[in-house]
């Protein structure tokens, strides 16, 4: 077992016994101080570990102390889990910006497919705002349809009767001639009596 007396000590560090590792971190880096807080005291060895630091008052207390062997096995399991805990957090980070551009992206699909509604919206309206002006334009057309029919109708019927005064007239004239000769009949036979 290795030891770093100080000053004076190497006849203290005879007389210590063998010193054990650092129960806390294993470590053989030890160093013994000797304590004296005041004058009228005895110099008694202080045990201080190099490497993580910690101490014990003497020796013999050092050595009582629980083996380091469970506490660095215990905080390798917890470096381990550690590490495992850091790659974790980052798996999850990664998945989760993974799952954040994803809900991004089906955001805006969402915002897309919303504003493609909207314009089917707008068009449907739109046409059927034309529907109704073109079927109010048929109504109109047909309207006008049975007007004509009905002036069509009154022209035919107006045509007929002009064809039957014409058919009419030679029968006229013929019933005119008669009376004609007829009223020259009668006036003869009266001019003749008046003669008389
Ligand atoms: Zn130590």
């Amino acid at each position: 077992m290795k030891t770093t007396p100080t000053t004076g000590g190497e006849a203290v560090a005879e007389q210590l016994p063998t010193l054990l590792p650092c129960p806390f971190c294993g470590s053989l880096s030890l160093k013994v101080y000797m304590n004296a807080p005041s004058s009228d005291q005895t110099p008694w060895p202080h045990v201080a570990c190099l490497e993580c630091g910690c101490g014990q008052s003497s020796a013999d207390k050092w050595n009582r102390r629980p083996p380091h062997a469970p506490a660095q096995s215990a905080l390798d399991e917890l470096q381990l889990r550690a590490v495992e805990a850091e790659t974790n957090l980052e798996d999850y980070k990664r998945s989760f910006y993974g799952a954040f551009a994803d809900a991004a992206e089906l955001r805006r699909e969402v915002e897309r497919m919303t504003q493609a509604g909207v314009d089917i919206s707008i068009a449907w309206q739109e046409a059927n705002t034309k529907v109704n002006a073109l079927m109010a334009e048929v109504e109109a057309l047909r309207a006008d349809r049975d007007r004509l029919h009905e002036a069509l109708a009154s022209v035919a019927s107006i045509c007929n009767e002009t064809r039957a005064a014409r058919d009419l007239q030679p029968r006229m004239t013929e019933i005119r001639g008669i009376a004609r000769a007829a009223i020259d009949t009668a006036r003869a036979s009266t001019d003749e009596g008046v003669g008389k």
